[in-house]
């Protein structure tokens, strides 16, 4: 079979390998001009880094697998997670058990109530039974009100903005429940996953295209085979297509009357800057900003897990947010949202100053995370769309799980697979 599949991020490129494996034909096309999707990277003093921060935990099994399979196995390396907390002015320990039970902000009984719904999270194997809960009224009742406003609703505010209180409990459930102590990562980067699957996916007579901007895709009847036009009005035709773009993107790409329930996906926008740093910024791999006041939400030094060398000695640190596509965040000039973000960071850390910073870039994605909301389960499409030669795989239908690489490639083994039943 001659297969296209539209984009080359992890959902994309699992896909196209698993079906080159196969014996088929395989073309993928992207609009951008680089591999990984939302993991792809940038380089930091000559070596790649992920654009937006990316670890791995230890039960992520199909991401790992497939590492293995690529022979990236030795780069792959685990790390203690050092987490902190900034509330009310002051940095707080909040890595382990024992540092939950000193966390001052919050008095004895309420440490004790975070960290037993916490540990039943843990233990619970389904997450039907909270399906129908909103996080924060199910946390608030259970962690109890102090809690939710100190730790929880930060914390979901750092991953939905402005709809953290729209969030389903069973998405909380499948971050507490799935998360490790340790964090895993690519030494070198997660690009390298993305250019082995290319060279595989190249080497087997598979072809790449970047660069490609598609308009439309159309199939007439399910006799016919599935055309996708270009914006340069260029048709190629493909016996079947596995289409990896957003929802709201592959609605418009097949026709918006034809899939209404697409739209039921809403999704937030991510921005995020990588600096490069004389000194150290804060003496964690990941610190949630659990002060709603600021306009940041969390800040990730990576050379905490991953030596500063491989960057040419410099401290590379993610300032991270997710926003609205309206935000100002997301909508500024870079260079005038990191002048505002500098007072804050100061706050963070009294020593540091602008002239810290050697370097700086700055991405954003316009659909980086969708809205998980109580009934999301109730309108995830199905791979199958109103195309029969055409499946969908995309992000927001990752479910319950926070979706992610792991969850991506599994995704597009399992949809490519579906081709070759
Ligand atoms: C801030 C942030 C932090 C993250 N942290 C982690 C982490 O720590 N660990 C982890 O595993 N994951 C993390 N993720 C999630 C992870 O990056 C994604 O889940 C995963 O990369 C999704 O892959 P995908 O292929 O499904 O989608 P995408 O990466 O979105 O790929 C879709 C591709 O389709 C292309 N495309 C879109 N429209 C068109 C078009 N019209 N024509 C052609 N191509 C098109 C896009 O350019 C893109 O390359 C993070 C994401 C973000 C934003």
């Amino acid at each position: 079979m001659k297969i296209g599949i539209i984009g080359a991020g992890a959902t994309g490129l699992a896909a196209a390998y698993e079906l080159i494996k196969a014996g088929h034909e395989v073309t993928v096309l992207e609009r951008n001009n680089e591999l990984g999707g939302l993991a792809a990277s940038i380089t930091v003093q000559g070596t790649p880094i992920e654009r937006y921060y990316h670890h791995l935990f230890a039960s992520d099994s199909h991401i790992i697998s497939l590492i293995k399979e690529l022979g990236l196995e030795d780069k792959l390396t685990f790390h203690p997670a050092s987490i902190g907390v900034f509330y009310d002015g002051k940095l707080h320990d909040f890595s382990t058990p024992a540092d939950i039970l000193r966390f001052e902000p919050l008095n004895l009984l309420d440490r004790l109530r975070f960290g037993t719904s916490g540990a039943y999270l843990k233990l619970l194997n389904s997450c039907q039974s909270l399906e129908q809960y909103k996080a924060l009224d199910w946390i608030k009742r259970y962690a109890g009100a102090q809690a939710t406003k100190i730790i929880w609703e930060p914390l979901l505010r750092g991953k939905f903005g402005d709809r953290a209180s729209d969030i389903s409990m069973a998405w909380l459930w499948a971050r507490v429940h799935s998360r490790s102590f340790k964090l895993g990562y690519l030494e070198g980067g997660f690009d390298q996953v993305y250019e082995a699957l290319a060279d595989a996916i190249q080497d087997k007579g598979g072809e790449i295209q970047l660069s490609v901007d598609i308009a439309k895709i159309a199939q007439p009847s399910a006799k016919d085979k599935v055309t996708i036009t270009l914006t340069n009005d260029q048709a190629l035709l493909y016996d079947k297509v596995i289409a990896t773009v957003p929802q709201p993107v592959f609605a418009q790409l097949i026709g918006s009357s034809t899939t209404d329930n697409l739209w039921q996906a809403d999704y937030l926008g991510a921005t995020c800057f990588i600096l490069e740093l004389e000194e150290s910024f804060i003496p964690y791999y990941w610190l949630n900003v659990n002060d709603t006041t600021f306009p940041f939400l969390a800040v990730v030094e990576h050379t905490k897990i991953i030596n500063k060398a491989q960057y040419g000695g410099k401290h590379v640190v993610y300032v991270g947010n997710y926003v609205s596509r309206e935000d100002w965040r997301f909508t500024s000039d870079p260079a005038k949202i990191l002048q505002k973000f500098i007072p804050y960071m100061r706050r963070i850390n009294p020593h540091f100053s602008a002239k810290q910073i050697t370097n700086w870039q700055f991405s954003k994605a316009p659909f980086a995370q969708p809205i998980v909301t109580p009934d999301y389960h109730t309108h995830i499409p199905s791979h199958e769309t109103a195309l029969p030669g055409v499946k969908l795989a995309t992000m927001s239908q990752v479910y319950p799980q926070d979706r992610g690489q792991n969850y991506a490639i599994k995704m597009g083994i399992e949809v490519a697979r579906g081709f070759l039943r």
